[in-house]
Order: C-alpha cells, then structure tokens, then sequence
C-alpha cells in the first residue's frame, strides 16, 4: 500500500530521479528524509550538520545517548571517517554493499556531529545496498546519518505506510520505494583493537548477516564478550513494541489474541507457511504492525527456528515481547 501523506514522494521507475533530487536537497539544507534500504526504512540527516541530526532525536522521540549508524557508499568513503584494519577490510571486503555495520574508532578529523556518536570514541558505519539509499547519498556526496524510521521503541518500518504512520508529519519528506527486501535491521559488528595482539570482533545486534559467517571469515576463537563501554541501546530490552502484550512459541491462539504463525503454525497470518525464515525475516514488521492493528488486545507468535536468521527474527520478536 503506497502511503499517501502529502510529503510522500514516489522513488521508483521514472519517478526516481526527481525524487532524489528533491530529497537530496531536503538533506542538503539540513532536513530529515525517510528512505527505503534493503533492511528497513531509514529516517536520514546529514551526518556533518549538528541541527540537521539533533532534527532526528527529536522526530524520533530517541534518546540521546543512543548513537546513528552513518551510511556511506563505498569503502574509500568510509575509511575517512575511522580506522579500518584487516578485520574491517575483510568484512566490508565481503559483505558491502549489505546489511551489516562495522562499529570501529572514530578518526578525529572524521567531522560528524558529535551527536551521532553519542559521545563514544567510535562509530558505526553501513554501505547499503539499496539503489534509492545509493543514489541519494551519491546525490548528496555526504555521510548520512539513519536510524530507523519510526518513534523510538515502536516496531521498524519495512514500507513507507509504516513511516506515514509513525512519522507522517514530524518528517520533512518520505521516498517510497516499496517493501524492504531483508525487513530486519543491519548485524552490527564491532572490532576492537587487541592490545598489541590479534583484534577481537563482537556481534552487538544479530540481522540478516549470521555470526558463523562473521566467524569463518574472522575465526570464531577472536569473538570477544561485549565490553561495557560498546553496547548497542537498540539492545535496550524493550524494542520494537507493538503496543500490546506479546506471547511467543504459542501453539495457537488463546480467544483474545491475534496469532501469526510460522511453517505448520497457522495463524490469522503467517510469518511464512512454507518455514522460510528469510521470508520469515523480510514480513517480520509488516506482521507486527498488521497486529498491532487489529482487534485483538493481545499477540501470540508461533516459535521460530533459533538458526541463522532465525537468531535475529527471536532477539526482535523478544524485545518486542518485553
Ligand atoms: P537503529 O539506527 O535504530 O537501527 O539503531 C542503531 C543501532 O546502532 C543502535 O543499537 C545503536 O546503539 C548502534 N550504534 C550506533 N553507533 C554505535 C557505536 N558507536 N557503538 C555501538 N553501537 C552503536
Ligand atoms: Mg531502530
């Protein structure tokens, strides 16, 4: 379903290059645009600008010492704004442009808002793969910085329906270029230097991308704990709330409760009946905000396979249970 606010602009087929051309000059003036990645849509601000990224915390309602991923096109755009070493090389090598995002030190004369680093030594970095994010950050030739577009603490937008109603108005402009194809937000990765020794990796939030594949490439014996100077507030344990209590792993439904199934689970809807869980994945949000929706005054989840995936699908479905 297409949203239909009146700052909603259509980013697909012909309509794609005056889009981003209004975006790109909503973000130059310092604006907030919501935008299609292939995770979930993303509420963007130009990183270097101070007002243009204190104008997300506040459409967002976030927190803010909860810090922004910064996206960017490429590799060599990215080492300008901190320290890659092998690790980091090899993972962008491997898995950009995509859904993952590298936690690494922040160079001083990186020149981003110290906003959106929240005040940590570091910062998170992305190359999405998504042809209207591309094209906008190529249009704009600046860092973006983009959360995820939705009032904070609220369940993830994977269309820009889902953005109209959770930001409509508090946003300067909405592109809509359909569904987010993954639906689930980036794995963020954060390599920490060793002290003198090999560096350590840790994953800070599960997504699209599996810890065994992080592992192959880096060695699964370099996987550090979490410090607690690196933490990811998106962890925080109430995310992703739909508005109404959630039951997960349900057999079926109790009368009051809204059920989404999964493979032989049925449901009012399904997650995905054939047990996909990439397809389990990429319809996780629009689920949650079918449920939220409804009648029902209560949510119950079919259990999701704990694999791949499936990891990132539970750590959501968890917090959105909290
Ligand atoms: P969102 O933008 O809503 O997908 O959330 C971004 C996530 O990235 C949050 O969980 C942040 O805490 C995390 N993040 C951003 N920058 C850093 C950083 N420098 N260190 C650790 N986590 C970060
Ligand atoms: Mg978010």
């Amino acid at each position: 379903m297409p949203a239909t606010k009146s700052n909603c602009l259509l980013a697909q087929g012909d309509n794609a290059g005056l889009a981003i051309a209004r975006a790109a000059q909503v973000i130059h003036d310092g604006g907030t645009v919501a935008v299609p990645t292939e995770t979930v849509y993303g509420l963007a601000a130009r990183a270097d600008r101070d007002a243009a990224v204190a104008a997300i915390y506040r459409a967002k309602g976030r927190p803010d010492f909860n810090p922004l991923i910064v996206h960017v096109t490429d590799l060599a755009a990215a080492e300008r704004l901190a320290w890659f070493d092998d690790s980091a090389r090899a993972l962008a090598a491997a898995f950009w442009p995509g859904p993952l995002t590298l936690v690494l030190p922040r160079r001083a004369d990186a020149g981003l808002s110290a906003a959106v680093c929240a005040g940590l030594p570091t910062v998170a970095l992305r190359c999405p793969a998504h042809p209207v994010m591309r094209a906008l950050i190529a249009r704009t030739s600046l860092p973006l910085a983009a959360p995820s577009a939705n009032r904070s603490g609220a369940v993830s937008p994977t269309s820009a329906a889902h953005v109209a109603a959770s930001l409509g108005g508090r946003v300067d402009l909405i592109l809509d270029g359909g569904d987010c194809a993954r639906g689930i937000e980036s794995t963020i990765v954060a390599i920490r230097g060793g002290d003198g020794a090999v560096p350590g990796w840790t994953v800070l939030r599960p997504g699209p991308i599996d810890r065994d594949q992080i592992a192959a490439l880096l060695g699964p014996d370099r996987e550090v704990e979490a410090a607690d100077g690196i933490t990811a507030p998106g962890q925080l344990a109430s995310h992703y709330a739909p508005g109404k209590p959630v039951r997960l792993d349900a057999g079926g439904p109790a009368p009051d409760e809204f059920m989404i199934g999964f493979g032989a689970v049925p449901g009012d809807i399904s997650l995905s009946q054939s047990g996909d869980l990439a397809e389990a994945a990429s319809r996780l949000y629009a689920c949650l905000h079918t449920a939220a929706a409804a009648l029902a005054p209560r949510i119950a989840i079919a259990p999701v396979p704990d694999t791949s995936i499936g990891r990132a699908i539970n750590d959501r479905l968890r917090r959105a249970a909290a």
